[in-house]
């Protein structure tokens, strides 16, 4: 019965079926598999060269191969961004004895123009500008040399736009935050509640983490006159702990060890039940209001009014 009714329809509109059906299905084998990942990770490294990028012009010895250079502690990232650029990691020299040890990986010439043209688009003005002049440094060679894989695919793949906005939206932030980030428990006397925390000097950067995780920007006004303020984007309790679980398997194992002791140590019943006593290490007055007792609360609700960061961290 089911052909019958088909081939009752007029032709245009069967072809049209048939096509609707056969385009879905390939276009999805090809997508989920391999170009998704990519487009995912693309916005990751997006994310951690808005942290931890450098964009340079070239060496006074080679000005014409302008450099793009990720420098961390955790090794681990640095390397899953050195198989990005399809180059090596190296290890440098600490600048003080009790710093960690930083990695790097560099990406130089034409390769290096190739990558900072596909991910300007997504960088704040400041990178933008960066790149600019690293770019202006840049002179063609007769032949490329030392091409990257990476940075050739990438090019093509801005043009792929398979993922939601909010996925890479969110590839975005991990890559930031591997950097830029804070994933923490915040301990009090009743309960441990986690906190998400990114602070930068770039306005631009933390009001679009800001966006992405739906809170607020406080601005902290620098310690001494020649400091520039900071900008803080931070979330706490039950949306941290949301977020923990999503950002956790793009993370390196050092923040990936953070999000498990802050959700380990995060008992949500605590705040569906109201604690008896205010949250705030060696407090112990009665509870008034988000875990907090009423001058603890009150200390909270006036660094909000006043737009700082509040030196307290409430339960909700
Ligand atoms: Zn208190």
């Amino acid at each position: 019965m089911a052909a019958l009714e088909v081939v009752d329809l007029p032709v245009a509109v069967r072809n049209r079926l048939a096509a609707l059906r056969r385009v879905p299905l390939t276009r999805c084998r090809v997508s989920s598999d391999i170009a998704n990942v990519e487009e995912l990770e693309f916005h990751w490294l997006v994310g951690v060269l808005e942290g931890e990028g450098t964009f340079l012009r070239g060496a006074p010895s080679n000005p014409g191969a302008p450099i793009v250079r990720v420098s961390m502690t955790d090794h681990d990232v640095v390397e899953h961004v050195a198989k990005l650029f399809d180059r090596g990691v190296v290890r440098l020299r600490r600048r003080k004895p009790h710093h960690k040890l930083p990695y790097a990986t560099t990406i130089k010439g034409a390769p290096a123009v190739q990558l900072m043209y596909a991910v300007k688009p997504f960088l704040s003005k400041t990178r933008e500008l960066q790149i600019d002049l690293a770019i202006s440094s840049w002179q063609r060679r007769r032949a490329p040399r030392g091409r990257s894989r990476t940075a050739d695919s990438l090019s093509t793949l801005v043009q792929t736009r398979t993922e939601s906005q909010e996925a890479r939206d969110r590839a975005w932030l991990a890559g930031l935050l591997e950097g830029e980030g804070s994933f923490l428990a915040n301990r009090g006397v009743l309960s441990s509640y986690p906190v998400i925390k990114v602070e930068m000097c770039e306005r631009e950067i933390i009001e679009r983490a800001a966006s992405v995780l739906d809170t607020r920007v406080w601005v902290v006004p620098p310690r001494t006159e020649e400091w520039r303020p900071t900008y803080v984007a931070q979330i706490a309790g039950h949306r941290a702990a949301e977020w923990m679980r999503a950002l956790r398997p793009y993370m390196g194992l050092r923040r990936t060890a953070a999000i498990d002791v802050a959700l380990s140590a995060y008992h949500p019943v605590r705040l569906i039940a109201p604690p008896l006593v205010c949250v705030v290490e060696g407090c112990g007055r009665s509870h008034r209001a988000r875990g907090l007792c009423n001058t603890h609360y009150m200390s909270w609700s006036r660094d909000r009014a006043k737009g700082r960061v509040p030196r307290i961290t409430p339960l909700r």
